[in-house]
């Protein structure tokens, strides 16, 4: 799966895509990750590609040309399995669900923001849709994009060590099932400062495990979080 960022701080990603499964996923070529300046698609002696609000009012605004000239030379042709998404506090809120959805993309395009946004013609006639990481405002769309790549890198089949471990995970639908939270774990020593893991983890019969953390998850989901039961 191929994701291109347009960003206007491409050495941002320099970090969050440097360690563990999505660095290796990269190596493996499962994943490729490309990043775009949005200035290399200015055309002035200043790389200008914000303005003043429209009306009035605080901070500037993305302009539309250069997202559009970038989206445009980097995919000449719109179709299916391309799809644009820009990172938006007002978008529709990202989560498993969607990160599921995403990761039958062959390929994704992110639009980072800045300032106070992105001219509204992006949202209304490039973008396929606009997504949002939680009801806050960021001052960027780069951490978002982290968070939607990192999110729906793991669930491209191979990109786990272990294909079963996404299933199991919280907000899954598969695994535990319903979409519950993961079950708790727990790792030697059996016992620490006094407090010991829950015996039938020892005991070595399959079912009984089974059993135990479908319920410890069940537990856990409604102990803190009663809204997914
Ligand atoms: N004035 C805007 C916020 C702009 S923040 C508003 O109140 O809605 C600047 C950029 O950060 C946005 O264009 C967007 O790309 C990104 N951003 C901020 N919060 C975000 C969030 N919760 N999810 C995804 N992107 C976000």
């Amino acid at each position: 799966m191929t994701f291109h960022i347009l960003t206007i701080f491409p050495e941002f990603f320099a970090g969050p895509f440097a360690h563990g499964v999505v660095k290796r996923a990269c190596a493996a070529g499962l994943l490729e990750i490309r990043i775009h300046n949005l200035r290399d698609w200015t055309h002035d002696r200043h790389r200008t590609v914000d303005d003043r609000p429209f009306g009035g009012g605080e901070g500037m605004v993305l302009k539309p040309e250069p997202v559009f000239d970038a989206v445009e030379s980097i995919w000449p042709e719109r179709g299916p399995g391309r799809k644009v998404i820009l990172l938006s506090a007002q978008g529709r809120m990202f989560d498993q669900g969607v990160a599921n959805r995403l990761s039958r993309e062959e390929t994704l395009l992110l639009i980072c923001g800045r300032y106070e946004g992105v001219d509204e013609r992006v949202a209304e006639h490039l973008a396929d849709e606009e997504l949002s990481i939680g009801n806050y405002v960021l001052s960027g769309g780069e951490l978002a994009a982290a968070v939607v790549i990192d999110t729906v890198a793991r669930l491209i089949p191979g990109v786990l060590g272990n294909e079963t471990s996404a299933a199991f995970d919280s907000f899954q639908e598969t695994g535990h099932g319903e979409g519950l939270l993961d079950c708790p774990h727990w790792t030697r020593p059996a016992e620490f400062r006094g407090w010991k893991v829950p015996e039938v983890l020892l005991n070595g019969n399959h079912e009984e495990i089974r059993q135990f953390r479908k319920g410890a998850a069940r537990e856990k989901t409604a102990r803190l979080r009663p809204d997914l039961v």
